[in-house]
């Protein structure tokens, strides 16, 4: 085919401030021990699988209809295992669920961002925040966090009297450094925030909340008093379902209500829903669960604080440690001993998740092995 002759290359209306961008994600790589992304490392046991499978089948039986648009069975499973997990009371009508939290929390940018608007945040911290405001036209602004990577209260409430957001996110624990926020941090960005003359909607992501370690509390104990209040969870992390892909919020039921209006029509398909219901179904087991991979993630910190390094208090999944003059040789180090764990953070760190006591112990002995050789 003689290249003279095909017709001009058609161009794409691509949005500019998309141009040259990729697509967000960490590698996925076939590795022996993945702990590079959070997941939880046990999959759902024999029982939760046979639960969700019989869902999966009755369900499949009426596809020929479109699902409850309004999850109403799904609302009250989620409000009760809230009440049960962090000693809350909340309604089904406080409940938002969707696609994965990410999909929660682009539906609050959609609804309270926009172009004009401002979201806030405060690095290092979850590396989607920014997309959610770039695909909504929102304005980003990123504070930043102490050296200890908790969030100094005056730079907070400073940043949000200076920039006046509609929307302000917190991950707690954060993501990637594993630090909670004490609930006097999160009262003062709530009542900055409520100062706002436009209003703003405070999100926080509490996507690794269930393995927040004992005395650290939920933002869910401040949604009575506080109506701008969101409070993100996901069954990605602690249930083991990232696959599934369900995520929900906790929040007043006039917050929920400004959800309804930016979901497309039957986000949540009747399969997701019916899987959702029949893990929670099992919610006590996992939580048992729960309680060993946070002792598991106790004894990883301690251990990597035994063998000299730095190590960011975590009440997550995963544990941020450091600091390595070169932290590409030792990811790549581990890497190239079956053991894949994450780059990211401040220069120096690197993150990895907690896995079974066989995925910690090989990556134990590939580290050791790196930091030696
Ligand atoms: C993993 C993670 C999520 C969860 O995302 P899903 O879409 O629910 O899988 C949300 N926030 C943070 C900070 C995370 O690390």
């Amino acid at each position: 085919m003689p290249v003279a002759d095909s017709p001009a290359r058609p161009v794409l209306p691509l949005r500019a401030e998309l141009a040259g961008l990729h697509p967000y994600g960490a590698p996925q790589l076939d590795v022996p021990v993945l702990l590079n992304v959070n997941e939880n490392p046990y999959p759902p046991s024999a029982q939760v699988v046979a639960s969700i499978a019989d869902a999966v089948t009755q369900a499949a039986a009426g596809l020929n209809r479109y699902p409850d648009r309004d999850f109403r069975a799904l609302s009250e499973d989620l409000a009760a295992y809230l009440g049960t997990e962090s000693g809350v009371a909340l309604s089904p009508e406080q409940i938002w669920a969707a696609n994965g939290s990410n999909e929660v929390m682009l539906h609050l940018l959609q609804a309270f961002g926009g172009p004009g608007r401002v979201a806030v945040s405060f690095a290092p911290t979850y590396s989607m925040y920014p997309e959610y405001a770039r695909d909504t036209s929102t304005g980003w602004v990123t504070g930043r966090r102490a050296d200890d990577f908790t969030l100094d209260v005056d730079h907070a409430v400073a940043t949000i009297v200076e920039h006046q957001p509609s929307v302000v996110l917190l991950a707690s624990p954060n993501n990637p450094t594993g630090t909670a926020l004490p609930a006097p941090t999160t009262v003062a960005v709530l009542d900055a925030a409520a100062r706002v003359p436009g209003g703003c909607v405070v999100v926080v992501d509490e996507a690794y909340g269930e393995f927040r370690r004992r005395g650290t509390p939920s933002a869910l104990e401040l949604l009575a008093d506080h109506p701008q209040l969101a409070v993100s969870r996901t069954m990605s992390k602690a249930f083991g379902l990232a696959g599934a892909r369900i995520g929900y919020l906790a929040a007043a039921p006039a917050l929920v209500d400004a959800l309804r209006v930016v979901r497309l029509p039957y986000h949540l398909s009747a399969v997701t829903q019916a899987v959702a219901r029949a893990a929670l179904a099992h919610s006590v087991e996992l939580m048992a669960q729960i309680g060993s991979l946070r002792a598991e993630r106790d004894a990883l910190v301690d251990w990597l604080r035994g063998r000299g390094h730095q190590v960011a208090a975590s009440d997550a999944n995963f544990v941020l440690f450091g600091r390595f003059a070169d932290r590409h040789a030792v990811w790549q180090g581990l890497l190239d001993r079956g053991v894949l764990i994450r780059e990211v953070g401040p220069d120096g760190w690197l993150r990895v998740s907690v896995g079974t006591p066989a995925e910690t112990a090989a990556f134990k002995a590939a580290l050791d092995q790196v930091v030696a050789s």
